[in-house]
């Protein structure tokens, strides 16, 4: 019988410890994880590059649902644990789901700490923690203008930098006299204070709230000295609260957070905790380089292996805030036993001082040039006698950076996050053949978590190659670990090799990995699609789980039915037999979608099959990296203002590019009139009617990144919007990355460049000729899966999946 492992809490600092699980027993434990968040395990540090506006929330995302059904984990998300019962080894969750355990791990990380002030509850008021209140902060920059940081420590500044880049006038509140005064001193906090304020910061300090001012909605903050502020939007930043709660119900010995030992044992057997709800020797971490030195000794614990026991960290801090360059770490004020080395050049805003105590070094501060930092937090920690040594280097990494690196020592700390050292980055680098800063970040972890060591970690390679290392080369993005080729190296190699199947171009190509992972496998199924269009035999068992299911995977593991209604117009008799299907199955919720469709929510994997049958009725797609939907409204035929028919407009485009592979999904709008009633200006490609023809608007976006189309054309016919609509997506299909949604492709590709291809007549008609052979091949799925007994008992028979082995 395998153990059960269950896991509370799906964040970085658990994921990681079931990483280090799966590396050392990948086939001992049947795995269940419970995530309150709605979302797989993703970098939360980033949540800051979010805010920032240099990244969105696909690109965060760390282990993609494919990678817990690849590892057999059973995963619930958006489902708290409400009880643990350590007698009966259970838990218990918020619908009521009881699953038992022999190892159970508590991850359930921190809350921001809210001021318990008057007016706290007020809308306009959040802490800055997980993706929603990043949602909320990037949603209430669109409507209002000034908003409050309260805190100015790390975070509460990195989220000011983010409110500053989404246009709000920012104030940070602070209560002290100096910024981030725990991690740095009173010059460099002057040094930073002065940076950011030319970077557009107002700071008041020395300031208590004692209330948020507003009705419903905030409208400012009261200080205790009784002056006040206006605010629409309030960050709380001030801290972080132990996830403590179920632990403490539960009888387990719980201070600031869940007390363990060295082992990361709890004071109930087979009860573990890791990560920031979790207090070792009085202290609770908030930074990941503790917790994932923590996740690997718990990982030895449960595997019942050997290793040495977790005896806490030092921590060093950096700011994610461009144009600021410090690092801190250990000790930051003298106490008559400390002596400090110091070097400060006001001219040129650098500052660096060391604080040693008996020859060695217990405290660092470095602003404006950290370039020392990893030297002297290796020195620090291993406690390095510094007589004689010169504590600071003058050179600027850059020509003489090759020369910095031969002199570094090989235990020198390189990626702070995730403890890998100089000597481990040269060993993988020389063993494994690596070339790019990519694969060094696959093989190591190096860079996988802040990413502030990436310029290190390509000097190191720099080294370490000597002659053959390729600058240009280096920065390239490889699809995954498995391969060192970029999209556009394996697409021209599938093509130059006539390669025809995904084990083919992973045999070929020589992956490091020969089943591919989550990453490459549906990448390489769209791109031989895409290549060989008609002639491709898709490989179902490739794609991302909802494609090959056909149907949306819900939180609670059940799906949802969603079938096609061209242009978002049904019948009487189309409506009827959904709700008949939907009485019959008990379908728990029947709801509008977005996209102007009618959705069953709650459907059991055994119950589709029969419920297409049933409906007969083409899939709605609702799932794919297709054409989702065309929504359109009444237009000319009933509405007054109408110059367009949109409805008929719509039916056509859907009918023609319905389940054409895209590289990410694509939505449509059709609107009769500039009043634009279907949001056809957010959308993949929008289409608004004016007098005598229409507008195509592309790279909308109505999601996280909102953003509005760009005109690409106005034309005159409907013949010549199918002209365009065609040559434009076989476009995007042929050079956009897996992934990657029209509105990052457009931006990345340049409206200009891609309206001088599409204002060409003979490459427009050869895109259309392309994209009308690749058309030819679609089925409908759900027909194919009725009448194939096969296909219905490979993904439809119910499964119960456990560790190492899939039984049914
Ligand atoms: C904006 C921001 C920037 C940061 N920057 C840095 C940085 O630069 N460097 C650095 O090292 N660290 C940084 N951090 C801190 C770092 O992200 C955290 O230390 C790390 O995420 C903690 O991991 P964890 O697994 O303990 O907690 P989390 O990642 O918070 O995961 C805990 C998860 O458990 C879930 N959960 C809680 N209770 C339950 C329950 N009862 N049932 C089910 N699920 C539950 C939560 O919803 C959450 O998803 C930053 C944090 C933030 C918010
Ligand atoms: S977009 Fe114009 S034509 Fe269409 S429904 Fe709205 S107002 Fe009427």
């Amino acid at each position: 019988m395998m153990k059960k492992v269950v896991m509370i809490g799906n964040g970085m600092a658990g994921i990681r410890t079931i990483e280090e699980i799966l590396k050392l027993a990948p086939e001992q434990f049947e795995i269940t994880i419970f995530g309150q968040e709605p979302h797989p395990n993703y970098n939360r540090i980033k949540l800051s590059n979010i805010l920032q506006g240099d990244t969105n929330f696909d690109e965060i995302i760390i282990n993609s649902l494919d990678w817990y059904k690849e590892n057999h984990i059973q995963l619930y998300i958006g489902e708290s644990i409400v009880k643990m019962d350590v007698e009966a080894k259970c838990v218990i969750s918020d619908q009521g789901r009881k699953v038992e355990y022999d190892e159970l791990i508590i991850a359930t990380g921190s809350n921001s700490f809210i001021l318990p002030i008057p007016g706290a509850d007020k809308i306009g008021v959040t802490g800055f923690r997980d993706i929603q209140d990043c949602e909320m902060m990037i949603k209430s920059a669109r409507q209002y203008k000034k908003a409050v940081v309260i805190g100015g420590g790390l975070l509460g500044l990195e989220a000011a930098r983010g409110l500053l880049n989404l246009g709000m006038t920012v104030d940070v509140v602070h209560l002290m006299p100096h910024l981030m005064e725990r991690q740095l001193d009173p010059i460099a906090s002057s040094l930073l204070r002065a940076e950011l304020e030319a970077q557009g910061m107002n700071f008041l300090m020395e300031k208590e709230t004692v209330e948020i001012l507003g009705d419903d909605r905030v409208t400012g903050l009261r200080f205790k000295d009784g002056s006040e502020v206006d605010a629409d939007l309030v960050v709380m930043a001030i801290g972080i609260k132990s996830n403590t709660a179920i632990a403490k119900n539960s009888g387990i010995y719980v201070n600031r957070g869940i007390v363990v030992n060295d082992f990361m044992e709890t004071s109930a057997p087979h009860v573990y905790a890791v990560g920031e709800c979790a207090e070792h020797r009085e202290i609770v971490y908030g930074l990941v380089a503790p917790l994932y030195e923590q996740g690997k000794v718990l990982a030895q614990r449960i595997c019942r292996q050997a290793g040495d026991p977790y005896a806490g960290s030092i921590t060093g801090t950096q700011l994610k805030v461009a144009g600021v360059d410090l690092f801190s770490a250990g000790e930051i004020f003298e106490d008559g036993t400390t002596k400090s080395i110091m070097v400060y050049n006001e001219f040129d805003g650098i500052y660096k001082r060391v604080l040693t105590r008996d020859n060695v070094i217990v405290g660092i501060v470095l602003y404006g040039d950290t370039k020392d930092s990893t030297r002297l937090f290796r020195m620090l920690t291993k406690k390095e006698d510094i007589s004689g040594v010169s504590i600071f280097q003058t050179a600027c990494m850059g020509s003489e950076a090759s020369d910095d690196i031969a002199a570094m020592p090989n235990d020198e700390l390189v990626c702070g996050c995730n403890g890998v050292t100089k000597g481990a980055i040269v060993e993988a680098i020389k063993a494994q053949g690596l070339t790019t800063l990519d694969q060094v970040s696959h093989c190591t972890n190096a860079g996988r978590s802040c990413g502030r060591c990436k310029p290190m970690v390509s000097s190191i390679l720099a080294h370490t190659l000597g002659d053959q290392f390729d600058a240009a080369a280096a920065q390239k993005t490889s699809i995954c670990g498995c391969t060192t080729l970029s999209r556009e190296e394996l697409v021209a190699e599938i093509k130059a090799k006539g390669l025809t199947s995904v084990k083919e171009v992973m045999n070929v190509l020589e992956w490091n990995n020969e089943e591919g992972c989550t990453k490459c496998r549906p990448a390489i199924n769209y791109y031989l699609g895409m290549i060989h269009m008609d002639e491709y035999k898709d490989d179902r068992d490739s794609r991302l789980v909802n494609e090959k299911m056909h149907a949306n995977i819900q939180k609670d593991g059940t799906y949802s039915v969603v079938p096609r209604m061209y242009g978002g117009v049904t019948t009487a008799a189309d409506l009827k037999k959904i709700a008949e299907v939907a009485e019959k199955y008990n379908v728990p919720l029947v709801k509008l979608t977005g996209g102007q469709r009618i959705g069953l929510f709650g459907v059991k994997k055994e119950d589709l099959p029969s419920m297409w049958e049933e409906l007969d009725m083409p899939s709605g797609y609702a799932y794919g990296k297709t054409l989702r939907t065309v929504k359109t409204c009444v237009g000319a035929q009933f509405c007054r203002y109408g110059t367009q028919d949109s409805m008929a407009l719509g039916i056509e485009l859907e009918k023609k590019f319905e389940r054409l592979d895209t590289p990410h999904k694509v939505k449509m709008g059709v609107s009769a009139c500039p009043r634009n009633c279907s949001e056809a200006g957010i959308k993949d490609i929008g289409f608004v009617g004016i007098d005598g023809g229409w507008e195509i608007y592309v790279a909308g976006n109505g999601g996280v990144d909102l953003r509005p189309g760009d005109l690409l054309f106005t034309v005159k016919t409907e013949e010549e919007v199918m002209e365009m609509t065609g040559a434009y997506l076989q476009y995007y299909r042929e050079t956009a990355n897996y992934l990657e949604r029209t509105s990052k492709w457009v931006e990345r590709m340049g409206l200009d460049h891609v309206k001088e291809v599409l204002a060409d007549e003979e490459t427009r008609k050869a895109l259309n000729e392309l994209i009308d052979q690749t058309l030819k091949k679609y089925i409908e799925p759900w027909n194919e899966a009725i009448q194939s007994e096969e296909i219905q008992d490979k993904y439809y028979t119910k499964h119960i999946v456990a560790v190492g082995s899939e039984s049914k």
